[in-house]
């Protein structure tokens, strides 16, 4: 990306090794995330020109010689951080503190250098089958992201879920928050397409509403309490406030929308009794998990990618994700 909206694809060097603990994969798949949009619609300003894609299944091509966990030939899955997984922050499941973390970018390409491989990549238990392998992307980050919001946010069995964004981790978090045995899900969202996947991934009411129209919605389905569990999934001031005054004192707000310009009001905070957690998905640990259900066909996280184009037609899949025309797309180097 060379600035707000402009996306060119272009050869590059081919990535090697640099570091003993780095792989070389070729990309299988990769996808454009909504924090994509971010850079694209002018908001985050990287260094331009930036190497974009953080999502990515693929081969491994090559490893360094301090790489013993993966070799050449498997399929592997990774996220939007390297971690060592060994740290005593990765240890105590969130590998996307890492002490030794490093941003992985670029998989919007044919090949990909990941830092830390023995830590930040699984292997799938063989090479997929082609329908599996939107699913199993899903989890590079949608899927653990919106899996982190909904235990973030604590749904279970007995509780009633609110999901503020219906974008694929929203939609993801949905279908999460099912998996994890919540009993009634409400997605916010006024889209029919994505209502209609909402509906599919279990959710049980909708909500059109937004901002306090939207938590009055909320408070009307939930006896005036607010719900048990709110997944936060936009990242936005108003995103975040729905949230929180969508959920009932002593319940939890799940936030893994990228924050942007979200201040929080102290008082309001304080006398709303909710639980706050979120941040950046440690995807990591969950992948082992979320490729064990991907793999014996339980969820079907993919059915979010609504356009799937070559990598050379990546700038359009930019310009469908920035008019709401796709939920989220896949590219095919
Ligand atoms: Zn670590």
């Amino acid at each position: 990306m060379y600035g707000p909206g402009d996306v060119r694809v272009e050869d590059v060097p081919e990535p090697s090794i640099l570091a003993p603990t780095d792989a070389v994969i070729r990309i299988v798949r990769a996808c454009i995330c909504g924090s994509d949009l971010w850079p694209y619609r002018g908001v985050d300003t990287p260094d331009w020109p930036a190497a974009m894609g953080h999502e990515y299944v693929g081969i491994v091509e090559e490893v360094g010689a301090d790489v013993g966990n993966v070799k050449p030939g498997e399929f592997v899955i990774g996220s939007f951080f390297a971690s060592d997984n060994t740290c005593e922050i990765c240890r105590s499941g969130y590998q996307s503190s890492c002490v030794h973390r490093q941003g992985v970018t670029g998989a919007q390409a044919e090949y990909l250098r990941v830092p830390l491989a023995d830590g930040t990549l699984v292997a799938t238990p063989g090479i997929p089958d082609d329908d599996l392998v939107p699913h199993i992307l899903a989890a590079s980050d949608v899927l653990g992201t919106g899996w982190f919001g909904a235990l973030a946010a604590h749904a279970g069995p007995g509780k009633t879920v609110a999901v503020v964004g219906d974008g694929a981790v929203g939609l993801l978090g949905i279908l999460s928050a099912k998996q994890l045995g919540a009993e009634r899900i409400i997605a916010m969202s006024r889209h029919e397409s994505r209502q209609q996947l909402a509906r599919e991934y279990g959710a049980t009411d909708i909500v059109e509403e937004r901002g306090d129209d939207g938590v009055e919605r909320i408070k009307e389905l939930t006896d005036g309490l607010g719900a048990h569990s709110v997944i936060e999934a936009v990242g936005t001031q108003e995103s975040m406030m729905q949230a929180i005054r969508a959920t009932r004192a002593g319940g939890h707000v799940g936030y893994v929308g990228v924050a942007h310009g979200v201040e929080l009001p102290g008082q309001e905070l304080f006398f709303s009794h909710t639980h706050l957690h979120g941040g950046p998905a440690p995807v990591r640990g969950y992948l082992p998990e979320l490729i064990d259900l991907i793999w014996n066909r339980k969820i079907d996280p993919g059915k979010v990618f609504d356009l799937e184009l070559s990598l050379d037609e990546a700038a359009e899949g930019y310009r469908a994700m920035d008019d709401r025309r796709a939920i989220k797309v896949l590219l095919r180097p």
